[in-house]
């Protein structure tokens, strides 16, 4: 077998385990949004047989025996990158023993039901011993993965690669120190900002949010939008589609919901052709993924000339809803509030939700923090950061499906998103002197056109620091996402 026979043989192969997975996408997105209650079961079995095959097509020893027969200084830049990234998930999938994977599915699956009950129940002690079992195998795998390498820096690179918890620590404690005290001058603010009032149907909202999608760049001739209970995105290439939901007391939910989908759908419908059903064909990590729905949703889409846009729309849709201006309606839309969940907190304190779970997730790894004690370990740092206690576990260490269904080291990558966004929005400024002027319209045209050149584009071809490097210029640092938020909230509030 010759080198060049083993690369087409290799490509061929993945092409059909990306289409497979794709497909298993289109399934879960069915899930959500069309498939009836009572088709369950019979989608579980679909989905569990698609994976089986997905799992044996990945780790088929063929791979490695092509893998092998490849020298990379053969090939060409985006050949080298498929290589790079099929190595990197072959070697993953090889290291963990297969009754290892199983276990983790088996109990990560049944974990889902007992953390939805003990949350509706109110207690984290039932819930204890499952988390504790999902953590400690959590751990094995990491250790199967790690090679004697840090545990956490094995599973952040399952969703970050290249990435280290030393750099994250690194990142993270000037931001949190930053917005903690941001938030405590904020406090003391005298500006009140008025709330929302009034009911606005469902009808209107979807025709707005659809305005909305169109206004950043979403391609309706390869796409759709469907209602979800918790709205995301799926899928790659020229089947790339959203959700959103709407709630008739808050069409904010629903615009800023879909703007954020909007922003990873559209990254992932600016892939270039070329990386189309091949490994390369979707975004390069989660943390880019979420930087560019975080861009999309908050620098230009909760910046004042856009909400001045938005502004105008919900009058002529809505006719007068009580808010008396423009400017109102921007300080509204960003208004601070008080509150404890992650999901549906505002750009001050986002972060520092991601921030709690990222350190006790890293306590939990190292085994400096047994699961016995995360409750009040939980709600104690929440107190020193949010100024206020915890007043239900609901509210608290059971408000997030992450850790039961295993994910550990998912969470740094949605600060990290913001980051990635904070430099990417700076580099965008200083190129664009006139961005305020297209987004005052509505017009993200020019905005998106740089973010696709800069990111959208290159699909899975770089690594993630490699990438934001090769947009801005420099390695990412907090900075310019601190002093982007501490800005515009300290106009806000006149601190
Ligand atoms: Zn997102």
């Amino acid at each position: 077998m010759t080198a060049n026979n083993a690369f087409t043989a290799l490509m061929a192969h993945m092409h059909e385990a990306v289409a497979l997975s794709q497909i298993s996408g289109l399934l879960g997105w069915d899930q959500e949004t069309t498939m009836a209650r009572g088709s369950a079961n019979q989608r579980a079995e679909w989905q569990s047989a698609l994976q089986a095959t997905l799992h044996a097509k990945r780790t088929d020893p063929k791979v490695g025996e092509w893998l092998a027969a490849i020298d990379p200084a053969d090939l060409e830049p985006v050949e080298a990158a498929n290589i790079r990234v099929i190595s990197r998930e072959f070697e993953r999938q090889s290291r963990v023993p297969t009754d290892l994977a199983r276990e983790i599915a088996r109990v990560t699956s049944a974990a889902q039901g007992e953390w939805a009950e003990a949350r509706a129940a109110g207690d984290f002690a039932a819930f204890q011993g499952t988390l504790a079992k999902v953590v400690d195998l959590r751990r094995q795998e990491a250790a199967a993965l790690a090679d004697g390498g840090d545990l956490y820096d094995a599973l952040l690179g399952e969703y970050e690669p290249g990435m280290r918890a030393a750099e994250l620590d690194q990142l993270f404690a000037g931001l949190r120190r930053g917005l903690v005290d941001l938030r405590e001058r904020i406090g003391e603010s005298r500006v009140e900002i008025p709330d929302l009032k009034g009911k606005f149907s469902q009808d209107q909202q979807m025709l707005i949010a659809r305005e909305l999608a169109d206004a950043f760049g979403y391609d309706w001739k390869r796409g759709r939008l469907d209602l979800a209970v918790h709205p995301f995105s799926s899928g790659s290439g020229d089947d790339v589609r959203i959700t959103t939901r709407v709630a008739e007391q808050d069409p904010f939910n629903c615009f800023y919901s879909t703007i954020h989908e909007v922003g990873h759908a559209v990254y992932e419908q600016n892939i270039a052709p070329r990386h189309g059903l091949t490994v390369l064909g979707t975004g390069a990590s989660m943390g880019i993924h979420e930087s560019q729905s975080r861009i999309f949703e908050n620098q230009l889409g909760r910046s004042r000339a856009f909400t001045g846009f938005l502004f105008r729309r919900m009058q002529a849709v809505f006719g007068d809803f009580g808010m008396a201006d423009a400017e109102t309606f921007y300080q509204m839309v960003n208004k601070l509030r008080r509150g404890y969940i992650r999901t549906e907190a505002d750009e001050v304190q986002y972060n520092l939700h991601v921030l709690l779970r990222y350190d006790l997730e890293r306590s939990l790894m190292d085994g400096s923090l047994d699961v016995a004690d995360l409750q009040d370990a939980w709600n104690q740092r929440f107190e020193q950061d949010f100024g206020f206690a915890v007043d239900s576990v609901q509210n608290g260490v059971l408000q997030d499906v992450h850790w039961p269904v295993g994910l550990i080291g998912y969470f740094p990558t949605y600060t990290l998103g913001n980051i990635y966004a904070g430099e990417l929005y700076a580099a965008l400024r200083a190129d664009q002197p006139d961005l305020d002027t297209d987004l005052a319209k509505g017009d993200t045209t020019h905005a998106v056109a740089w973010l696709k050149q800069k990111i959208h584009v290159h699909g899975g071809a770089f690594e993630p620091i490699e990438l934001i490097q090769n947009a801005v210029g420099h390695a990412p640092s907090e900075a310019p996402l601190l002093s982007y938020i501490t800005q515009k909230f300290s106009d806000i509030y006149q601190l």
